[in-house]
């Protein structure tokens, strides 16, 4: 049950804000993966899931998401976030921070400091991610709680670039998503100036049994017209935190294609969103451990002339292909 609201939170309140104030019993959560944390560490972790892109039918909370990222989310399509259940939860914590903000940042940052207590207790780190499945702009919590280090991933490449010129709260860590739209030159940009992106790879993943696919150990982005650079690459699906601590800096992280339906992994595919490799079918899948070997080779577009003219205000690649 919610606790209570203030009187100055009540001042600002809107019925509809009130109705999922009562819906949403926690605003921070856990997931399968986020339970998993780097080898030999113990670390309280959480985040906070709302209904990606406009899955709510109220807002949009992924503002650079591609075409294909919104029709193959894997926090919409795959795992628990599936089930009915779980997607109400997502959509009304959705409205509770669209309807009424105040409302859901007091009790974020109540339920963030109870977290901090425990991990204080239990002599551990407290992590959190504020957001699971959108891109929005927390950085009043992140100010709020340095005692939490925060991590998210973010498309927005000048979002991105604020991250990486120390312009975003320290505790704050950012890797950059790479969609099917997102030029080569913003990839470079931010892998040259230590930053990390993360790529979706098309290798064998099924969870109930845990198969997991070979991961590439090697990146080489290219342009079709040539112009290349390779870097080393990260397990994404190893565990969830994702901070220069654990991950180094001008890495790919790679994130297996995940789906419950080959349906939507088969969209992935053909719009660009999961990149192929070559070595990632089940021949090259392992139970119960994650291996990786190999190089993949991900071409992508230049970048739109309308960015480099500064007409596109979001830099999100998106109409690079219109
Ligand atoms: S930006 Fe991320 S969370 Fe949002 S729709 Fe795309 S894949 Fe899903």
């Amino acid at each position: 049950m919610a606790a209570k609201p203030t009187p100055a939170e009540l001042e600002t309140a809107t019925p509809r804000g009130m109705k999922y104030d009562a819906r949403v019993g926690s605003i921070l959560g856990t997931n399968t993966k986020m339970e998993k944390l780097p080898n030999g560490r113990e670390v309280i972790n959480s985040g906070v899931t709302m209904a990606p892109s406009k899955r709510s039918k109220i807002v949009n909370v992924c503002e650079w998401a591609s075409a294909a990222c919104i029709a193959t989310c894997v926090l919409w399509f795959a795992g628990r976030r599936a089930a009915a259940k779980m997607r109400e939860c997502a959509r009304n914590i959705t409205a509770l921070w669209f309807y009424w903000p105040e409302r859901f940042y007091a009790r974020y940052d109540r339920e963030l400091t109870n977290q901090e207590r425990r991990a204080a207790a239990a002599g551990v780190e407290s992590y959190n991610r504020p957001n699971v499945a959108s891109d929005l702009n927390h950085d009043r919590i992140v100010a709020k709680h340095p005692r939490t280090t925060f991590y998210d991933y973010t498309a927005g490449f000048l979002r991105m670039m604020d991250y990486l010129l120390g312009r975003l709260p320290p505790n704050y860590h950012l890797t950059f998503s790479v969609k099917e739209s997102t030029p080569f030159e913003h990839v470079l940009e931010v892998i040259s100036r230590g930053g990390n992106v993360a790529v979706v790879v098309d290798t064998y993943y099924w969870g109930p049994t845990h198969r997991y696919g070979l991961m590439p150990a090697a990146a080489v982005f290219q342009t079709e017209d040539g112009e290349s650079f390779r870097v080393s690459v990260i397990d994404g699906d190893r565990h969830d935190i994702r901070t220069p601590e654990f991950d180094g800096g001008g890495k790919m992280i790679g994130l297996r294609l995940k789906a419950q339906s080959n349906r939507v992994k088969e969209l992935a595919r053909s719009r660009g969103f999961a990149k192929y490799f070559s070595r990632g079918g089940k021949e090259f899948s392992t139970r119960f451990e994650m291996r990786q070997g190999g190089t993949i080779v991900i071409t992508l577009p230049r970048l739109n002339p309308l960015q480099v003219l500064g007409a596109c205000p979001s830099g999100c690649g998106g109409c690079a292909k219109a």
